[in-house]
């Protein structure tokens, strides 16, 4: 069992089960989640229940290299996993603080175009402790506290429902990082059943979609998502979410060059967005080798921003971070280590 996986009510079932005090689940609880280390030997557990857990797993995850950007101060990380597998995340420094992009998978198998983390397809899925290794590894490493969290490093989050809600849960307990559901974001290329899902938890977090498409047959040919959820199905899982959360969507919106940036996108998507409470956010394509697309220049972004705007669509364009360090949406890929 992974023991820095488990929330605190079942750290305590694990001990009462064993004929140990469930306080010590709240000893081991805060030497994982709040002092953020694993070296539980030099916890204040009994002798006992260190006995009790010493076949158990608490699962590790190592800073493999950290890049700095030299044009702003983003950082890429390479996180290695216990199995060799490398996987990617990133730091930003923004004025309110830092905020960190997450992997969820070791892969991706949406196999979006346009997307580096998915040319190789999904290898595995992350446990909710190597989700939360990454952030406290970082913090651990660099001395700092992280307060938001954007769940848009490699990996579909809602292709790993179980572990990333588990993760979101762990992050936001009082008693471990005292992270606000509101300083977390899901990103999701649409999978409208998990969206039903999210939505009946409802937990108050932000929830991202990528659309980068307007009618089904451009996004299907640029995302294989949209032939199982297309966008009707999307837009009808949108409807329940707003309903359900009340929260705010937002629309991620890649723009590729003459591709998705005509009036014509506009027009569809406002058709698409009608009833939807949302915020539109353009991020103007970033290169990848795989990927034979343009970015439109600086006017030709502002222009389609105006054109929304006109539709009485709230848009922002995001800015590209990390750019020396392949470190921009859709730039993060897997590796394994050689020895
Ligand atoms: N799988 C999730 C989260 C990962 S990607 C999702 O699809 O939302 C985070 C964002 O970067 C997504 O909006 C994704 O579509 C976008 N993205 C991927 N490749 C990109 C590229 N080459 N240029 C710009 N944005 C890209």
């Amino acid at each position: 069992m992974e023991l820095n996986s488990l929330y605190l009510d079942e750290l305590r079932e694990f001990f009462k089960e064993r004929g140990e005090k469930a306080f010590r689940a709240n000893q081991l609880f805060t030497f994982l989640h709040e002092k953020k280390r694993k070296d539980i030997e030099n916890s204040n557990l009994s002798k006992n229940a260190l006995e009790i857990i010493k076949c158990e797993d608490v699962v590790e995850t190592k800073i493999f290299k950290i890049f700095d950007s030299k044009l702003d101060e983003t950082k890429k990380i390479l996180f290695k996993l216990w199995d060799n597998n490398l996987i990617e995340g990133v730091l930003m420094k923004y004025k309110h603080g830092y905020s960190q992009c997450i992997s969820t998978q070791v892969g991706c198998r949406m196999g979006c175009d346009f997307c580096a983390s998915t040319k190789d397809g999904l290898v595995r899925n992350l446990t909710a402790a190597e989700m939360l290794n990454q952030v406290y590894e970082i913090e651990n490493t660099l001395n700092i506290n992280v307060s938001n969290f954007i769940l848009m490093g490699s990996g579909e989050p809602l292709d790993n429902f179980d572990e990333v809600i588990r993760f979101i849960k762990l992050l936001h307990d009082k008693k471990g990082h005292n992270t606000s559901y509101r300083n977390i974001t899901i990103s999701t290329c649409g999978i409208a059943d998990r969206i039903i899902d999210l939505a009946n938890i409802n937990l108050p977090i932000n929830l991202a979609i990528s659309l980068h498409q307007t009618n089904d047959i451009d996004r299907s040919n640029l995302m294989p998502v949209n032939k199982k959820y297309n966008l009707s199905k999307l837009r009808d899982s949108l409807i329940y979410y707003s309903e359900k959360t009340n929260n705010r969507i937002t629309f991620e919106y890649t723009l590729i060059k003459n591709q998705n940036d005509g009036i014509k996108n506009v027009e569809e998507l406002k058709s698409f967005a009608k009833g939807i409470k949302c915020h539109i956010n353009l991020i103007p394509l970033n290169p990848i080798d795989e990927f034979d697309e343009k970015r439109p220049n600086n006017q030709e972004i502002n222009h389609f921003k105006n054109m929304l705007e006109e539709k009485g669509f709230n848009v922002t364009t995001r800015r590209e971070l990390g750019k020396d360090i392949s470190a921009s949406c859709g730039q993060l890929r897997r590796s394994v280590e050689v020895n």
